[in-house]
């Protein structure tokens, strides 16, 4: 496969399974179809994987453990960096593939290589890091030597919504750990994860540490995986529906398991927040990836001294954004991925129109052909509005005020989620109180965006286990081993 540092062929990507170094197609032959959100035409069809198929991915895994548990550190430290220098040299095609197959603008989809390959420079440097502890043990005679070990075969499913970095986040600490890997990538956008496995061959990775999987029937083939003694971790990002199933079958056979689910996130706007600042973030928070991230702002609590001035702004900035295809140099916000993602935003939207909310702009989906819908502000929208407690996953805006501190904390924990939260203030004492009283993994103050390679992503409640990112997110993949020393 050659991605060019200007354009994608898209007809010499590969699109079969990768198992043990080889890239080959399903052996029933079957495919899936892999859509252009933006024209709803058919981009490539890939391989449908079998049960079979992945249990033989999770046997490559298992058979190149060992040898890529023993490599030096700096050997998997080097190959990360080069696969970082690799995504970054070749950043405008993968970018462009990212939009291609996901619908995104292609602001969005540079931002995002440029997040994807900053993990595995950051795991780069981490896999150098990976200490143990020595200590005396505190009633004398003997000492307490603790080891980070791999934790082996992991089994790493992906969504559609960051096609680059959600396997990067993943891929990069396993790696550096010394974990071999099964990736099954969302069926809607495999081609950027086949784009990586190619960039960590040509980086040096060994046949069979990395083994994707792509398939039409995730829950059966993911399922024999959990079954399958050799596989030791599963590391899921998508939705909570689809984790809490998938945690009951790691249960079952007590694999370590790390949980990215979705989110539900307040922005909070106090009185006394910088106004600029507060409708910039809000962009950000509501927009990136045209509102389908699970750190998207779905609910936007507005004190009511600030309300109408936040409303009029926000409401001038989403109406003057371009919709369009996502690789057009104009557009502001590109697809989305696919059209039950667009009749869920006009169900949700619909159901609070009917009890009473208003459209200040949008509001409905333009008569053209791909998954479009306008960015949406929405005011007056009842409490009992699903749109309060569902994940919007699109470019739709819900603005509640409030007078309160602990009026509007209570409201914004008054959902199972507990991914992220924000809130804009000029008060930095009050931004510490708030920031400890949300439920939620992460908060960010004063700023739209919290992702951060360096930092623990992840979040409480509904919103998942474990963090990825940070020096956590390589502990996710090891098992510490207690050795004790007398003496
Ligand atoms: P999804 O439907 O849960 O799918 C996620 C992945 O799981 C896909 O690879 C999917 O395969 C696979 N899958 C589906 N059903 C499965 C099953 N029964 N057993 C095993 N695997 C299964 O989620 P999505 O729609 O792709 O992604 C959007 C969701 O991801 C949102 O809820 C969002 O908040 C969440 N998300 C969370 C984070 C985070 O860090 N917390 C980050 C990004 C996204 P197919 O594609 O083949 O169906």
């Amino acid at each position: 496969m050659t991605v060019s540092p200007d354009r994608i062929d898209v007809s010499a990507l590969p699109t079969g399974l990768h198992i043990d170094g080889e890239w080959r197609p399903a052996a029933s032959g079957k495919t899936i179809e892999v859509i252009d959100p933006a024209s709803e035409q058919v981009l490539a069809r890939v391989a449908d994987g079998s049960v079979e198929e992945g249990l033989q991915a999770v046997e490559a895994a298992a058979g190149a453990a060992a040898a890529w548990a023993a490599t030096a550190p700096k050997e998997r430290s080097e190959i990360l960096r080069g696969a970082f220098e690799l995504m970054m040299r070749r950043s405008d095609g993968l970018a462009e593939l990212i939009s291609l197959e996901n619908g995104k603008a292609l602001a969005d989809s540079r931002a995002e290589v440029a997040y994807a390959a900053d993990f595995f420079r950051w795991f780069s440097g981490e896999a150098l890091r990976l200490t143990g502890e020595l200590t005396p043990a505190p009633a004398g005679g003997g000492r307490i030597l603790v080891l980070q070990q791999p934790v082996g075969v992991a089994v790493l499913v992906t969504p559609w919504n960051f096609p680059a970095a959600m396997a990067t986040r993943k891929l990069g600490p396993a790696l550096a750990a010394g974990c071999t890997c099964v990736l099954k990538p969302a069926s809607a956008t495999p081609l950027t994860a086949f784009a990586l496995t190619d960039i960590l061959a040509e980086a040096g990775l060994p046949k069979g540490v990395l083994n994707v999987v792509t398939t039409s029937t995730p829950g059966p083939v993911i399922g024999a995986m959990l079954q399958d003694p050799r596989v030791r971790k599963l590391s899921f990002t998508g939705s909570t529906e689809v984790g809490r199933g998938l945690l009951k079958q790691a249960a079952e056979a007590v694999v370590n398991s790390s949980m990215e689910l979705g989110g539900n996130a307040p922005f909070i706007v106090f009185e006394d927040a910088d106004m600029d600042a507060a409708i910039e973030g809000a962009m950000v928070a509501k927009m990136r990836n045209g509102g389908q991230a699970c750190t998207s702002a779905n609910r936007f609590y507005v004190h009511r001294r600030v309300f109408d001035d936040f409303a009029a702004r926000l409401t001038d900035r989403m109406a003057a954004i371009k919709l369009g295809d996502g690789r057009l140099a104009d557009t502001g916000c590109g697809a989305l991925i696919n059209a039950e993602g667009l009749r869920k935003v006009e169900t949700l939207v619909a159901d609070a129109v009917e009890r009473g909310a208003r459209i200040l702009t949008g509001g409905a989906r333009l008569d053209r052909k791909g998954f479009f819908y306008p960015p949406t502000v929405m005011v007056d929208v009842p409490p009992d509005a699903e749109i309060l407690r569902e994940e919007i996953f699109g470019p739709v805006a819900v603005l509640l005020p409030f007078e309160g501190e602990d009026e509007v904390i209570a409201a914004a924990n008054g959902t199972e989620y507990g991914l992220v939260g924000y809130l804009y203030t000029g008060d930095l004492a009050r931004g510490l109180r708030v920031s400890e009283a949300l439920e939620c993994g992460m908060v960010g103050v004063n700023r739209g965006m919290v992702s951060d390679v360096a930092a623990p992503f992840g979040g409480v409640k509904q919103s998942g286990l474990g963090r990825e990112g940070g020096h956590q997110g390589l502990l996710a993949f090891t098992e510490p081993k207690y050795v004790a020393i007398p003496g």
